[in-house]
């Protein structure tokens, strides 16, 4: 039987260096679709709580239409912890440990 990996740590709204390095190598981070994306997903284990955490954001950096004007080719996404689970010191109805990590996201085929 699985043991529940989570870890119950204290809610705190922090996003330390440490947390970020981690974050960049625990997570799956895909642009859908491949060729002209739309939405960013990320996928992973929040390096934190060890939640598993899905995060979907729509993108439109890169389908500006001012592409000409504006050769943006990575931009930097938040990606909040939402792990589903009620962390000690989290205010009421608010889910995930309070860490967020900051990615950077590259753009395909530039
Ligand atoms: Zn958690
Ligand atoms: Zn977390």
């Amino acid at each position: 039987m699985a043991k529940d990996p989570h870890l119950d740590i204290r809610w705190s709204e922090e996003s330390p260096a440490e947390l970020n390095r981690l974050a960049a190598e625990a997570f799956d981070v895909r642009l859908e679709p491949a060729d002209r994306p739309v939405r960013l997903v990320v996928e992973g284990r929040c390096p934190a709580c060890r939640g598993q955490l899905r995060h979907v954001q729509p993108i439109e950096l890169f389908l500006g239409e001012n592409d000409e004007d504006e050769d943006i080719d990575s931009y930097r996404a938040i990606v909040w912890c939402d792990c589903r689970m009620w962390h000690r010191d989290a205010a009421d109805g608010v889910t995930g440990c309070g860490r967020y990590f900051g990615l950077d996201i590259k753009a395909a085929g530039r």
